[in-house]
């Protein structure tokens, strides 16, 4: 049945060889900055390139400042810190994320609290927010959020912009504002995609983005932590050993981290995002060749939702039902095109047993339903 899928998908790749869900790309340039640190020596943890990459970066999503990182879960550890997440504190996300998202919270010490999607956004709702927030939680005479059962701190809330698609930013901002909660954006998968004209990942107090070998772009490993000046120079200090700036001594005033990004990634990252609105071009052209495709079928293309312009990381189908589902996803492998079901959800996970939650209907629902199909830029499709 799904045949005809698979012949699709070759005609867009123009390949009889396996086709991968994801692989990247590279131009002219990659080669020649990563060349210019081997020359140099200055491969590791000092160079020109992180600087320049960061400053790029900053600029190309608008935000006053971007610290780079060895990958986009450091950079979800840092953010959460950045923002004040203590040992004991609750930090909410949505259970429909890749696992890096609740480790980030683990490593804070903290407790996640999984709260439904949106079906059109596959991202965090605030709607359901607000449910959980009205039932568990209230605002103490320090206006602090806290909930009503254990007098435990609500500090922080991380939705994230699944495959590319930016989550209701309006709704999450006003619920977060309303309830003093930090919002957290784990934009690693919607680099370059608008919400109402404007970058994800610059709409909450940290914005957190990957560059993983499987990405929009990629630095072989990394990450960014997207903020504003203050927090950015925190953000600095701290994954950088803490140490205070001094021609030669050693001083240290805090417990730091060894987050940054070596230079050699770095250059790998500056080309790359040379390389950027061409590959994002090349997938919403994809985007759109799926779209017509699976228009005469009874699979449903997840598009952009409104007013927002997405970058089309990974393209997603959702099926009918479980059966179909698995049907398409054995179809397609066996062919040699790769295709991945959604994740797990978070609280299904052994480690997250008995984590608070809302209702998760949403969730369940997308969970048994949404299957990745492959994504890669096709270079001829480059604008
Ligand atoms: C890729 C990704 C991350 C970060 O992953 P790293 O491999 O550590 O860079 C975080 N959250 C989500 C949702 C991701 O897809």
């Amino acid at each position: 049945m799904f045949e005809s899928l698979v012949s699709f998908v070759r005609e867009q790749y123009k390949s009889n060889e396996f086709i991968p869900l994801h692989a990247p790309i590279f131009s002219a340039n990659e080669r020649d900055y990563v060349m210019d640190t081997i020359d140099s020596t200055f491969v590791s943890s000092v160079g020109a390139y992180v600087d320049r990459f960061e400053r790029e970066m900053a600029a190309y999503v608008g935000s006053q400042r971007a610290v780079a990182t060895v990958n986009g879960t450091a950079a979800l550890h840092m953010a959460l810190k950045l923002v004040g997440v203590l040992p004991g504190d609750l930090v909410i996300t949505q259970p429909l994320t890749f696992v890096a998202t609740c480790n980030a919270i683990a490593y804070c010490g903290a407790e996640p609290v999984f709260i439904d999607v949106d079906r059109t956004t596959l991202g965090l709702s605030p709607k359901a927010l607000e449910q959980w927030l009205d039932e568990y939680a209230y605002i103490d005479a320090d206006g602090a959020c806290r909930t009503l059962a254990d007098n435990k701190n609500v500090r922080a809330c991380v939705p994230m912009h699944t495959f590319g698609h930016p989550a209701d930013l309006d709704g999450l901002v006003d619920v977060c504002v309303r309830w003093n909660i930090a919002l957290v954006e784990d934009a690693a998968e919607s680099l370059g995609s608008l919400y109402r004209g404007r970058h994800t990942g610059t709409f909450g107090s940290v914005g957190v983005l990957s560059f993983n070998g499987n990405k929009i772009i990629t630095t072989g490993g990394g990450g960014m932590i997207l903020t504003d000046e203050v927090v950015g120079a925190r953000a600095k200090h701290l994954t950088t050993t803490a140490k205070i700036p001094h021609p030669y001594e050693y001083v240290h005033d805090e417990i730091g981290y060894n987050y940054r990004l070596p230079n050699i990634n770095a250059a790998l990252g500056c080309a790359q995002l040379e390389a950027l609105e061409s590959f994002i071009s090349a997938k919403r052209a994809l985007a759109a060749r799926y779209a017509d495709y699976f228009n005469n079928s009874d699979l449903y293309f997840v598009r952009e939702p409104e007013a927002c312009k997405s970058n089309y990381w990974l393209n997603a189908v959702i099926c009918q039902d479980r059966a179909q589902r698995d049907e398409l996803l054995k179809t397609t492998n066996e062919s040699g095109v790769m295709t991945r079901p959604i994740w797990a959800l978070m609280n299904r996970l052994p480690f997250h047993h008995g984590a608070r939650a809302g209702e998760l209907p949403n969730a369940h629902w997308l969970e048994e339903r949404v299957v990745n199909i492959p994504s890669s830029v096709i270079p001829d499709l480059c604008q």
